[in-house]
């Protein structure tokens, strides 16, 4: 897919001391991108929806200074960033109710302080090994063709004996990892769905074919690899399609002798997601029909809509079943 090239760039002044931003705002001018320096981003006008719109397409290069790490069970020990948000549109997107009005997108350019802070971490369980996730708050490939931060951060990586990464992903621009010696340190995770859904719902991001090439190329750099299918919605032909979904992945995966992983799961809503859904997407297709789902608890004290059971139940028996029929070196870890 096209690489996303932002409409306006803020710097950080205190960045231009250092040899990465200075890379960075070169490329950024080489693309033709306009660079305001400034420690903050100002973005004012319009409707709500106009300002998020604005906001995807703008930039904040900067550094990251956290050095306390969240944890981030069951993914991985802890996660860190090197960017947040991310310049897709997908209208389910659960970023959408924790990044505010303005969810402009930042890069961290200070890879050699984000690495130092993991090393730190990284000591306190040695000698066990520590696992790490960086695509909690952004999407970390949509990004990498502005900063190479994730080939630097995978190329630690290999040559660590302490640490394991794990990246998530919805984009195809994978070509500057596969020559890495990773190690089989890097598990590379593809977010992945029925044609309808991407078509319909995940603007903005790599379509389905070019999804399924990236997570091929991948699995031929010999990488640990895993699928999350997600979020799995009920619409019309939705079990011919995630069937044929696990087929050409299978097709096009069949020389990976190594384990895949699947983590599975299905649609669900808050009614501040809703709400905040239909104010940036007013003709979306997204079916959250509260009549035709269930409520249950959820985890950060707010209740969420998910299918009733007996749909839930078919939708993991249909494609668990699709997975085991196409795949013999499947790993299935969750289904919610
Ligand atoms: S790619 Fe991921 S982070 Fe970006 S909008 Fe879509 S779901 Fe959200």
């Amino acid at each position: 897919m096209k690489t996303f090239i932002p409409d306006l760039a803020y710097i950080d002044p205190k960045i231009l001391k250092t040899q990465k931003g200075i890379e960075v705002r070169d490329k950024l001018e080489s693309l033709g991108v306009p660079l305001i320096e400034s420690r903050s981003v100002k973005i004012d006008e319009g409707t709500i929806q106009q300002k998020y719109i604005q906001s995807k397409k703008v930039i904040y290069v900067t550094a990251n200074n956290q050095k306390k790490l969240q944890q981030c069970q069951p993914s991985a020990d802890y996660m860190f960033h090197l960017s947040s948000s991310c310049p897709a549109h997908c209208e389910y997107c659960y970023l959408q109710t924790t990044q505010g009005e303005k969810p402009f997108l930042k890069l961290f350019v200070n890879v050699e302080d984000i690495i130092h802070v993991l090393e730190d971490y990284m000591k306190l369980k040695a000698p066990d090994i520590t696992s790490f996730e960086c695509g909690s708050i952004t999407d970390p490939i949509a990004l990498e063709h502005l900063t190479g931060n994730l080939k630097e951060v995978i190329e630690f990586f290999g040559k660590s004996d302490l640490g394991r990464l794990r990246v998530i992903s919805k984009y195809d621009n994978v070509d500057s990892f596969l020559d890495i010696k990773h190690n089989d340190h890097t598990k590379f995770r593809f977010s992945i769905n029925a044609r309808y859904v991407i078509s319909s719902f995940e603007h903005g991001t790599a379509n389905f074919d070019e999804r399924i090439i990236a997570a091929s190329k991948i699995a031929d750099a010999g990488y640990p690899l895993g699928f999350i299918i997600a979020p799995i919605m009920v619409f019309e032909g939705w079990k011919e399609q995630y069937d044929f979904l696990l087929q050409q992945l299978s097709y096009k995966l069949r020389n990976y002798k190594k384990e895949i992983s699947f983590e599975l799961i299905q649609h669900r809503y808050t009614q501040t997601a809703k709400d905040l859904i239909l104010e940036r997407f007013p003709n979306t297709k997204l079916d959250m029909t509260d009549e035709n789902r269930q409520l249950k608890w959820g985890p950060y004290g707010k209740f969420k809509y998910v299918y009733p059971k007996d749909t839930s139940g078919e939708m993991k028996d249909h494609i668990i079943g699709s997975i085991n029929k196409y795949f013999n070196n499947a790993h299935i870890e969750y289904f919610t």
